[in-house]
């Protein structure tokens, strides 16, 4: 199935569901410290460096005026009594898990866009004569039952029209937008609020007279491609309410690779220092393997030294790799086969030639067990 426009595909025949969930890292650790749920709460890469930067901030600090890309700094003198807390990758993936397994109650047609969004194809379920309003109702509740944290949807005839509606009413929003209704909707607002418009697009658009969504719809093509090129295209179709891109349901075997690593604030000097942060991307390259169900026979380490430089060693691994546990022991040996002294501002770990777990009995019926030789 090709991802590209393609002017010869049928409009679908059911809804598109693109499902997102409300201040999503905030929003996980809310539900797992009732303590924080009603306080004002921000995610910030180094929470402790006043110029950390807020990744996200939930809906009680955002009323305060908390933004996303402010530091930490200037986002505690606006809000002192503000909680700050640093990311946790393993807890958003399970929360996204969560979320996963609620949306496959509903269509197995599921292509997520990230760790909390998701197009949903509901065309196998429902017919666009249907009302997809207690659909959508009935997958927020039980999101917020099972996963305890909230969804908006956006719906509408293809995936980007369903993207553009489902920022409209957040947080908990439900907004349904007909083909018919574009021109009214959608048209009259501001171009740079169309998904894959930057700034400096929506900039260079509004010096050609180009303001709103539906000044771009009304483009001659020709016009577009020459300022904007493909990309221009892209965002003059989705303007237009042209999307018939399918949704695509990804397949687990077509991942090349699992990594994780971690930049530090300083310089690290002491080896068992390093080695507890290869220990950290161990434990988030083997959660992520777990939740894919895939295993891995290649583990590669990399750190960065002082002068910026990148230095990686690879090996090989006869057993299959996915627990904490196999990945550090391999992971650590290669650090240590390294003698590297220098201190370090990054470790990173990848799990690659992946595979399903059983794979690992190939290995043996291939007669790597030197004993089973001829
Ligand atoms: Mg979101």
């Amino acid at each position: 199935m090709a991802r590209h426009f393609d002017p010869f595909r049928q409009a679908p025949s059911g809804w598109i569901f693109h499902c997102d969930a409300d201040a999503f890292y905030a929003a996980c650790h809310m539900a797992e410290d009732a303590t924080v749920r009603q306080r004002p709460l921000a995610v910030a890469g180094d929470p402790k460096n006043r110029h950390g930067i807020i990744v996200t901030a939930n809906y009680v600090a955002r009323r305060l005026g908390i933004r996303t890309g402010m530091n930490v700094g200037a986002a505690r003198e606006l809000c002192p009594q503000l909680v700050v807390i640093e990311p946790d990758k393993s807890l958003y993936r399970r929360y996204s898990q969560g979320l996963h397994n609620i949306f496959s109650q509903y269509t197995h047609q599921i292509e997520p866009l990230s760790l909390d969004e998701a197009w949903l194809d509901m065309s196998g379920v429902m017919t666009l004569k249907d009302d997809p309003v207690p659909v959508a109702k009935g997958l927020q509740t039980q999101v917020g039952a099972a996963v305890g944290i909230s969804v908006s949807v956006g719906i509408s005839v293809n995936k980007m029209l369903a993207k553009q509606v489902s920022d409209w009413n957040k947080p908990e929003g439900i907004t349904v937008l007909r083909y018919n209704e574009i021109a009214d909707r959608l048209w009259p607002r501001p171009v740079f609020e169309l998904f894959g418009c930057g700034p400096a697009t929506a900039e260079k658009m509004a010096r050609l007279g180009i303001e709103t969504i539906g000044d771009l719809a009304h483009q001659r093509v020709g016009n577009i491609t020459h300022h904007f090129g493909q990309h221009g295209l892209a965002l003059r179709l989705r303007a237009a309410g042209d999307d018939y891109t399918p949704v695509i349901i990804p397949r687990p075997e077509d991942r090349r690779s699992v990594s994780a690593e971690h930049t530090t604030a300083y310089d690290i000097v002491r080896g068992e220092d390093v080695l507890r942060l290869i220990g950290q991307c161990a434990g988030e390259v083997s959660d992520h393997l777990e939740s894919l169900g895939l295993v891995g026979y290649k583990l590669a380490i990399k750190w960065r030294t002082r002068d910026f430089a990148t230095h990686t060693r690879q090996t090989a691994s006869y057993g299959a790799l996915q627990s904490r546990d196999g990945i550090f022991r391999l992971a650590s040996r290669l650090w240590r086969e390294s003698g590297e002294k220098r201190p370090i501002m990054l470790a990173g770990v990848s799990v690659s030639r992946l595979g399903p777990p059983s794979q690992q009995l190939h290995f043996w019926n291939e007669g790597i067990d030197p004993s089973l030789g001829p």
